[in-house]
């Protein structure tokens, strides 16, 4: 029996997933993806900026190596187009339905098959994999009086490239990765920049380099030095990066580091007062760049931490007075606590995911959860990373979800065990302990409950382990 897959979602998880598939000589396979062409947040984040803080030649697939990264981190461009020449290097576009969103899933008892309906029809599948990912649905905030104000005004992830921000008085609300990386370009262009903070960030350099012609010639000619790169970059920041978020040995060490780069490039003893951080390092995504703070050091942006009391048409109401605004930005991040939730999800027993899952996501190894058979999730609860790159995550789910298909041929539907599920929380809940996501903070890795089910508390080698092959007998076999 060959699955019929539906796979949900035309990222780097989704794209994987299929590739790993026409590798495997499965062709009955769907990629439902609602915008216009792949690549998920890297299709979606344009922003002025944007680009990846974990060096490319990780942050990309260890079966497609690429020589010709032309910067150690690449910018947004870049990465997308490397994600359609996969697409079109492994013959994934006949199996695209683009502008396609998934509406509902419903496992057909049965059948024991799953149906999948998007807004014109239904259809059967085999399997569902869904690989949505944690950052594709832009949170806006709640403050009053947004509607009303009179320039324009957009989503960090949604950029509204028609509008001109050459000598106008910008207002960024937000100051988290996306907003770090587009900043230094705004204020390069506006009258004025206003960036109004709620909490500082933690923020260290990035060592960007370009890698010129004979560099590239080198990575492609002697793969051996591609592959050494890359393993150096991972080790980097398993053994250096994972250890300061766990309290190990570099937890000291990493905000001594950040601190000295703030003093390095923050003369100004009260702006550097504001933005120094009193929570500890890692318990939000730390920011990695290194032109933020120069950016903020500029004569025309004002760092402005009053609260925000309301939207006006003329501008930006804070409690210490009105900041005049002819645009807003609202770089303020993503709704990442439903994974599943813009997908009405139903299980055996009519269980639905968002019911099972109001006190907070969960699933086995970030992947299956119990009474939804057949159901597999790519970069689901508890498999983020504060450390390391995503890619190498996605690479383990999809190899696991490869072994749950060779046993699905013989055995039919595949759940996991409410037993497997119990014993995978405990031993999450316990690693979880040790980590510095815990302290007091807020941030997108917990939910409203203060859960953290965004993040994986182990090394990405410890995930790697755990997950190099399905246990059979963690899951309940329909045959
Ligand atoms: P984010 O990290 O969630 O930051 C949101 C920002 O908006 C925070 O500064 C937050 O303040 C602020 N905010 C939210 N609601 C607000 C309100 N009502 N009033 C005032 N401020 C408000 O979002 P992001 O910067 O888009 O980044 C999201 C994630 O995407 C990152 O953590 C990272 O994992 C990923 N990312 C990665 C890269 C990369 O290079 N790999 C680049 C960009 C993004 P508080 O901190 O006070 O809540």
């Amino acid at each position: 029996m060959r699955p019929n897959v539906a796979i949900i979602g035309a990222g780097f998880g989704g794209l994987c997933m299929a590739i790993q598939l026409e590798k495997a000589g499965v062709r009955s396979y769907t990629i439902f993806e609602k915008g216009d062409n792949v690549g998920g947040t890297w299709r979606d984040n344009t922003y002025p900026g944007a680009g990846c803080d974990i060096p490319s030649h990780l942050y990309s697939f260890s079966f497609e190596r690429y020589s010709s990264w032309t910067r150690r981190y690449a910018a947004q461009p870049e990465i997308l187009s490397y994600l359609e020449g996969c697409a079109d290097k492994y013959g994934l576009r006949p199996h695209l339905r683009l502008n396609t969103a998934v509406t509902s899933a419903t496992f057909d008892e049965s059948l024991g098959k799953w149906r999948v309906r998007t807004a014109d029809e239904e259809e059967l599948f085999d399997v569902v994999v869904s690989a949505v990912g944690q950052l594709n649905r832009p949170q806006l905030p709640d403050i009053p009086g947004m509607s009303a104000f009179d320039g324009a005004s957009f989503h960090s992830a949604r950029w509204d490239h028609s509008v001109d921000l050459a000598g106008r008085r910008v207002a960024v609300i937000g100051n988290g990765s996306s907003a770090a990386q587009f900043i230094p370009k705004v204020a390069e262009v506006a009258g004025h920049l206003d960036v109004f903070q709620r909490t500082p960030n933690w923020v260290i350099p990035k060592p960007e380099a370009a890698f010129g012609p004979r560099m590239r010639t080198a990575f492609r000619l002697v793969p051996f030095l591609q592959r050494v790169y890359r393993e150096w970059s991972y080790r980097y920041a398993e053994h250096t990066l994972y250890p300061a978020l766990a309290g190990g040995w570099t937890k000291d060490l990493l905000p001594k580091h950040a601190l000295e780069h703030l003093r390095a490039q923050v003369p100004d003893p009260l702006l550097r007062a504001k933005l120094t951080p009193d929570y500890p390092l890692g318990c939000k995504r730390v920011v990695v760049d290194s032109g933020f703070y120069p950016a903020l050091t500029r004569p025309d942006v004002d760092v402005v931490t009053d609260r925000i009391v309301q939207i006006l048409p003329e501008g930006v109401e804070t409690a210490a007075g009105l900041r005049e605004a002819d645009v807003i930005v609202y770089a303020t991040g993503f709704e990442t606590s439903g994974f599943l939730s813009s997908i009405e999800v139903t299980g055996r027993e009519g269980r639905h995911l968002a019911e099972e899952w109001k006190d907070g996501a969960e699933a086995y190894l970030g992947i299956a959860v119990p009474r939804f058979p057949n159901l597999f999730m790519l970069y689901g609860p508890n498999t983020n990373l504060g450390h390391n790159s995503i890619v190498f995550m996605l690479e383990c789910q999809v190899r696991y979800i490869m072994g749950c298909l060779a046993h699905l041929t013989s055995r039919g539907p595949m759940e996991v065990r409410p037993e497997a599920m119990a014993t995978w929380r405990q031993s999450v809940d316990k690693a979880m302990e040790g980590m510095v996501w815990q302290a007091g903070c807020t941030s997108w890795y917990k939910n409203a409950a203060g859960r953290v089910t965004g993040n994986w508390p182990g090394s990405a080698s410890a995930y790697r382990r755990i997950t190099r092959a399905p246990r059979p007998e963690a899951f309940h076999f329909a045959r």
